[in-house]
């Protein structure tokens, strides 16, 4: 007789009611921030050596802790780049969480990498990436980041000639910090070509004679972004390739945030070249609709990415033996023990279709043109630059940065919107702006229109 255990089924249902109202709710709040000595003095002590049992925590995380959250998918969340799971995806991402599958190892974990594999498959085509090329699952773009380039680095390395040598790699001012951080990691140099406008292979090749014998020897990398974080900027991908082929350095291409709108017919054109690249980063947790955190690194070749990656060790070397054949996402990006995180992706993709898919990102994209004209329309408000992908730089007339920071806040604070200020480079001097970067097909027309009209 199996014993039932009454608290255990409560629990469950109790937290499958929360869940269900969560992805049913079509409104949900803007949490208001707050310090964590007042949350303490709210919550009190909750990790006792007894424990205060789940139905006290869970209410405490009802009543208090959950209302400081601000949700990625809020419809007028459009701050760094929000989010907008499917609800298919998070309903997958219970299964996976329930399911206890070490996702290093295809001997542990053989259905559930499938599933991210065929997941995968369906990115790596939206690349155009040439026959073998493919990818793993990571914990975001930083990681897919720092695989991408630890591979390329151990790659040149290989060569006699560069032994021992710090590497040195060519990127531009617009891309993503975790850029400059994850090489600090890694441990190379960095050149930042200082234009935060689109890079062009052209750019490249005087940043390139510019450097001394011994930069040019060490240099093995250039990382163009496809869709810059702050302004959607996709780089010419294409003369960017042109020069990498030329001078044989490894061709990374940052499309974390810009990757899902490779989908989109409307914009496809943008990314020609990005089938050149040595390496991509695409974050499905950014515009292909996953929760967090699921990141993922493509290669042209699986092969050095393994002789990079992959771990050696007396108690792991069973998973390197015959019976356990099949694909093993650890030997491809820095992490070993993984959650099989790009399964809710499988899920929502075999779900809806990915015709779903192109929808969902159209409208991200038309909503950054629809935010264009209703910026232009209104007499205090000017484009700082026209939109591109689905970001949106634009400036109230007359205000200071501090003007656009007191708003945001004023914002927040009423849990109305989260809408926050960048800057852009002009010339040699940045400008503070506001900024949209569109993602939930669900923000609408007048969800724009009442955040404009804040800024009277
Ligand atoms: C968001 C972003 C990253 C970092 O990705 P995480 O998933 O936050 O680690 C890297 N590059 C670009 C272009 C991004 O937009």
């Amino acid at each position: 007789m199996h014993h039932i255990d009454i608290d255990l089924i409560e629990m469950t249902l109790d937290v499958m009611k929360y869940v269900i109202g969560r992805v049913s709710a079509t409104e949900h709040q803007i949490g208001k921030p707050r310090k964590s000595e007042d949350l303490k003095a709210l919550v009190g002590d909750t990790v006792t050596p007894k424990g205060v049992g789940g139905e006290y925590a869970f209410n405490l995380w009802k009543e208090h802790l959950a209302k400081t959250n601000v949700p990625v998918d809020h419809p007028r969340n459009l701050a760094f780049v929000p989010a907008s799971p499917t609800k298919a995806a998070i309903m997958f991402d219970l299964i996976t969480s329930a399911s206890s599958i070490h996702g290093a190892y295809w001997m542990e974990g053989a259905g559930g990498i499938f599933c991210e594999n065929e997941a995968m498959s369906w990115i790596v085509s939206l690349t155009g990436m040439p026959e073998g090329a493919f990818g793993v699952f990571t914990s975001g773009g930083t990681a897919a980041n720092l695989s991408a380039i630890v591979t390329a680095r151990e790659h040149w390395r290989e060569n006699a000639e560069f032994k021992g040598e710090k590497g040195l790699i060519i990127t531009s001012i617009g891309a993503h910090s975790s850029i400059k951080a994850m090489a600090k990691v890694a441990d190379v140099d960095i050149i930042l070509v200082d234009s935060e406008e689109h890079l062009t292979g052209a750019m490249l090749e005087e940043t390139i004679a510019t450097l001394t014998e011994h930069q040019r020897k060490c240099l093995f990398a250039v990382v163009a972004t496809g869709g810059t974080t702050n302004a959607g900027i996709i780089d010419d991908l294409s003369s960017i390739a042109e020069v990498c082929e030329a001078q044989n350095l490894w061709f990374h291409i940052d499309a974390a945030y810009g990757g899902g709108a490779l989908v989109a017919d409307s914009v496809r054109h943008l990314f020609k070249g990005i089938e050149r690249a040595d390496s991509i980063t695409i974050d499905p947790h950014k515009w292909m609709f996953s929760p967090y955190d699921c990141g993922a690194v493509l290669y042209r070749d699986m092969e050095l990415a393994k002789n990079a990656h992959s771990q050696q060790g007396s108690y792991l070397e069973i998973f390197k033996d015959e019976g356990a054949h099949g694909f093993n996402p650890t030997d491809y990006q820095i992490q070993l023990t993984r959650r099989v995180r790009g399964l809710p992706l499988w899920f929502s993709l075999a779900t809806h279709g990915t015709d779903r898919y192109k929808e969902a990102v159209e409208r991200g994209l038309e909503l950054a043109q629809i935010a264009g004209r209703l910026i232009e329309a209104h007499p205090k408000l000017e484009l700082v630059r026209e939109p591109s992908l689905s970001c949106v730089l634009y400036r109230r007339i007359g205000w200071e940065p501090e003007d656009y920071t007191h708003w945001t806040y004023e914002n927040h604070k009423k849990g109305f919107a989260l809408v926050t200020p960048t800057k852009w480079k002009n010339g040699d001097t940045f400008e503070t702006c506001s900024r949209f970067c569109f993602i939930n097909p669900d923000t609408t027309e007048r969800d724009i229109e009442m955040i404009l009209e804040t800024m009277e």
